[in-house]
């Protein structure tokens, strides 16, 4: 019996802000002391009155048009109550009927999308410290410096179908996020969080089945592993004719499997209404303009567009697409060149040699990037191998030498005698004496074993400082064969 799962995910982005949601008490250092980025407003004192972080709104409005969501102009703050020691005003601002956006999507790599049924605003709980196994610490300890952190909640439609579907989704996300400049998505630092829905039913089925909640899981491959777990789990119970029951869940990730937390009959009643010491946070079309500005095209939009306009492969698209500095020197050297076999060489070079330094020097920055090779240089350096006065050994050592210097890549070819050597006599020679050092590749070359050339070609290459055309080095050999 064939079984489709019907998935949505609740996403919890924490918004990278200077200040918390409604107080000026600064966003505590990750390494923070406990309860040292706390005042009477976010520990919820008597009669302390929040103040909105416009901040953190305009993030906010930038995410959910990242997200293509629709932005509601007026939206409400609401008073979610439920008790708990991490939750000092024994109620969280949030927003309920009336949130900051709704009816957005995301696109899957596959070209799915997944509509977002709403993204909104809200603070964040504290934390709370189970000190559990330790005889002198049997107790919990809460530290309030995370309560009022602003946040975003982005809660999907029941769109995704796999658990591969839904680790996509949080890596589109993730990517939307970060280059939105919203948060740094960092899952181990618990800037995301993520809550599951799942149910499963007889393929073709209309009814949806029972709805399983899994709380709280921390890591991409986490959601991953738990909804594979949890389709299984509820799959066997299904055809053992057992029911489903409606609960909430968490992941265990020693046991691989989802444990019961609570069930139905333990669900909230947030018994949410308008919080009356917040007006309606009414938004300017001046402020959504900006929003949009800042924005620009999205890294899935500028994928599309190189793969169509440059003939980009999909892994390049998204290599220079999906990073904000990477992209804009990319867009650099785009605007600075209109040679497509010059654009396909300096591509091959970002790929290799840039990508090479960018990972072994940690580099983050566009200004880094631009300072060690300027855009300039590198086409410069790609035309020369274009024009087959250099070849492309030469190219990558002609990098190698560009990098943090102000020579010019013209300049730097002649003074390192990299230039590509046509002249036939010289080639002959280097020919001659690769194939007497070789002679078995030799003679498999002449018997039609067209790859028996390698060691040949790699002989004279060397030999030559990489200075021979291997377009002339294989002519030559033809004519010998
Ligand atoms: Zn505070």
């Amino acid at each position: 019996m064939d079984f489709e799962s019907v998935i949505g995910l609740e996403i919890h982005v924490q918004i990278k802000s200077k200040s918390k949601m409604f107080c000026s008490c600064p966003s505590p250092a990750d390494d923070a002391p406990a309860n040292t980025a706390i005042c009477p407003i976010c520990t919820g004192q008597p009669g302390a009155l929040p103040a909105l972080n416009g901040y953190a709104v305009f993030s906010a409005i930038k995410a959910a048009l990242a997200l293509k969501c629709e932005i509601r102009k007026e939206s409400v703050f609401a008073r979610k109550n439920y008790f708990y020691p991490d939750l000092p005003k024994a109620y969280q601002i949030s927003q309920y009927d009336k949130p900051l956006a709704e009816n957005g999507k995301v696109e899957l790599p596959s070209g799915k999308f997944i509509r977002v049924k709403r993204a909104h605003l809200e603070e964040d709980a504290a934390k709370s410290l189970h000190a559990l196994g330790s005889q002198e610490l049997d107790h919990t300890l809460v530290d309030f410096n995370r309560c009022g952190m602003p946040l975003l909640e982005i809660v999907s439609e029941p769109d995704i179908r796999t658990s591969q579907e839904a680790y996509e989704y949080l890596t589109e996300l993730k990517k939307i996020l970060r280059w939105a400049d919203v948060s740094e998505c960092d899952m181990e630092k618990g800037h995301l969080r993520c809550d599951v829905n799942i149910s499963i039913r007889p393929m073709g089925d209309k009814n949806l089945g029972k709805k399983v909640e899994i709380k709280n899981l921390n890591s991409f491959k986490a959601a991953k592993d738990a909804i594979e777990s949890e389709i299984k789990r509820q799959k066997e119970l299904f055809l053992k004719g057992e029911e489903i029951a409606q609960d909430t869940r968490l992941w265990n990730e020693k046991l691989q499997q989802t444990i019961s937390m609570r069930s139905k009959e333990m669900a909230h009643d947030y018994r949410y209404f308008p919080e009356p010491d917040l007006p309606p946070l009414i938004l300017k079309d001046e402020e959504i303009e900006k929003a949009k500005k800042e924005i620009g095209e999205l890294p899935v939009e500028k994928a599309k567009r190189y793969i169509s306009e440059f003939s980009l492969t999909q892994k390049e698209a998204a290599a220079l697409s999906e990073n904000k500095h990477i992209n804009s020197y990319f867009e650099n050297i785009l605007s600075l060149n209109k040679n497509k076999e010059v654009l396909r060489q300096a591509v091959n070079l970002i790929m290799t040699q840039l990508f090479a330094k960018i990972n072994e020097l940690k580099i983050k920055e566009n200004e880094i990037i631009e300072k060690s090779i300027t855009a300039q240089n590198l086409l410069q350096i790609a035309e020369l191998s274009v024009k087959g006065e250099i070849s492309s050994a030469a190219a990558k050592k002609l990098f190698e030498i560009c990098w943090d210097n102000s020579l010019s890549p013209a300049k730097a070819v002649e003074i390192h005698g990299l230039k590509q050597s046509g002249d036939i006599g010289e080639i002959e020679e280097w020919v001659k004496e690769a194939v007497s050092a070789n002679p078995e590749a030799f003679t498999d070359f002449k018997n039609g074993n067209e790859k028996a050339s390698g060691p040949i070609v790699g002989f004279v290459m060397k030999k030559s400082k990489g200075k021979a055309n291997p377009k002339i080095v294989g002519e030559i050999l033809k004519k010998i064969r």
